[in-house]
């Protein structure tokens, strides 16, 4: 847009190619689909960080003058347990186990996700579709790529064959000869390759399915891969620009995503442009997940005493491609670092209303270099990559900064919070409190925190800016305060 300053060219890491690529919008509303969650159980923690993750590249969009609409699928059918292709139906399996029907559980746990979301201060998608009421389009999806010869029938379902589709596993870095010896290939009999995927998984002989609908393969149900093809093409149309999800998915779902929808539209362009993929939760260096037996969710840190964006300010203090390793005593940090930040920040009340680049540049004072310095600051840092903990660090900085007037670190807050989403306008101290002092932490949390001090001492020594920022705001997140003494640095919790 002529006389819109956009500030610098939004780079993002594409997964396809694995390199940092300028973002450049394919149409006037950028269509962005994001994988949902199978609600068949409650979310826990490390499920919540793909939503924050999307709802930041939402938000630097937002900041960008960038128009889009996001879709967020509900699965409620075809995600057999073990993410395999046979087997049973995660939501029949949790309606046997919790004595509820199907629907029941759907939306119990549906309604659950979406409260998750708004305590996260999630931007709510345009479209929450269930894929249970796209089987039909699933179906018709599915027999066009068996009239054109990607498919074979097995009395298990109908599968797709890999072998024809080209390119198949660009996505993954697959290399096609020895691809998926993992543990997660299933036997299934017949099957011609091992990547090959179920589109339609039949009932076995004998056994009714709770959720089925008859098809040209028999009665039975879609296989999980097709619903995000389908319901994604249906909402965004055919071609769109961003899809993201957990890293995991890079792996083996977005692959199998893209290898049918390739097949289906054969028109010789990539399917979606830029695919951006979150890394992991870590619970005591292992994936939270269901199957770790983990299943630690956001009600039991509010139960604990802690507020949401406790959590958010967690994600946020690191980069979404790095691991975070969750500890209590890292939310604890968080949440203390939050509640100095709201007790600083409530004497600036109320904050102007901020959501782009340009509503930030219209508010500076004139002639204010030194916010407008920080403004761009802002934005180079969520122009390279999403870089939260960068605005994390440039946010305390302001604060403390005495070159910067009310009116400058007005614009700056506001400015920070449209990209960051902690509520920083209408949070209240006395929401986020609890405290810990050093005697509180144990051997392992205390090692942390040296190693953490000493790799920061390190950077400096290096000249290693960067990196002794990310360290700065780990410190940060965890409550630590380093001060750089002659002797060297000491620390203490605050
Ligand atoms: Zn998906």
């Amino acid at each position: 847009m002529a006389g819109v300053n956009n500030g610098q060219q939004l780079r993002v890491y594409n997964s396809l190619g694995r390199r940092m690529e300028d973002f450049a919008p394919s149409a006037d509303i950028v269509g962005m689909y994001s994988c949902g969650p199978t609600v068949y159980s409650f979310q826990h923690l490390g499920n919540m960080r793909p939503y924050v993750f999307a709802d930041t590249l939402r938000r630097a969009l937002r900041w960008k003058g960038i128009a889009h609409r996001q879709v967020v699928n509900i699965t409620d059918v075809g995600h057999a347990v073990a993410d395999s292709d046979t087997g049973e139906d995660k939501l029949e399996l949790a309606a046997a186990r919790e004595r509820r029907s199907v629907e029941e559980i759907a939306n119990f746990y549906t309604k659950d996700y979406l409260e998750a979301l708004t305590a996260l201060n999630v931007l709510p998608a345009d479209v929450y579709p269930r894929a249970s009421e796209y089987v039909p389009q699933m179906i018709e999806f599915a027999a066009r790529l068996e009239a054109k010869g990607y498919t074979y029938v097995l009395p298990s379902g109908l599968y797709f064959d890999t072998s024809k589709s080209p390119g198949y596993g660009t996505l993954a870095l697959l290399d096609i000869e020895g691809q998926r010896e993992g543990a997660r290939v299933e036997h299934v009999e017949g099957r011609r390759n091992k990547s090959d995927f179920a589109l339609w998984r039949a009932e076995e002989p004998g056994v009714r399915r709770v959720m089925r609908w008859d098809s040209p393969w028999g009665w039975g149900a879609p296989g999980w891969h097709l619903e995000c093809s389908v319901m994604s093409m249906s909402l965004l149309g055919d071609h769109f620009d961003i899809h993201t999800g957990g890293i995991d998915h890079r792996e083996l779902h977005h692959v199998n995503e893209i290898a049918q929808s390739e097949a289906f539209l054969a028109d010789g362009k990539p399917w979606v442009r830029y695919w951006l993929h979150n890394e992991f939760v870590l619970l005591d260096s292992q994936k939270i997940a269901k199957s770790a037996g983990h299943t630690l969710r956001l009600a039991d840190l509010v139960a604990a005493g802690y507020h949401p964006m406790a959590y958010r300010l967690f994600l946020l203090g690191g980069h979404y491609r790095s691991q975070l390793d969750f500890t209590h005593a890292a939310v604890d940090g968080t949440q203390a670092t939050l509640r100095r930040l709201v007790t600083r920040v409530a004497a600036l009340r109320p904050l102007p209303a901020v959501e782009t680049l340009a509503d930030a540049l219209a508010l500076v004072p004139d002639d204010d270099d030194v916010t407008t310095d920080y403004v761009a600051q802002l934005d180079a840092a969520i122009s390279a990559d999403l870089a939260t903990p960068r605005i994390l660090a440039i946010l305390q900085e302001s604060l403390r900064d005495a070159a910067l007037t009310q009116a400058g670190e007005r614009v700056v807050v506001a400015a920070a919070d449209a990209l960051l989403g902690l509520g920083l306008d209408r949070l209240e101290a006395r929401e986020v409190e609890g405290r810990r002092s050093v005697s509180d932490l144990d051997a392992s949390e205390v090692e942390t925190i040296e190693r953490l001090v000493a790799a920061r001492t390190q950077a400096r020594k290096e000249k290693n800016w960067p990196r002794a920022d990310e360290i700065r705001t780990e410190l940060d997140t965890l409550g630590v305060q380093v001060t750089d003494t002659p002797t060297g640095p000491s620390w203490e919790l605050r």
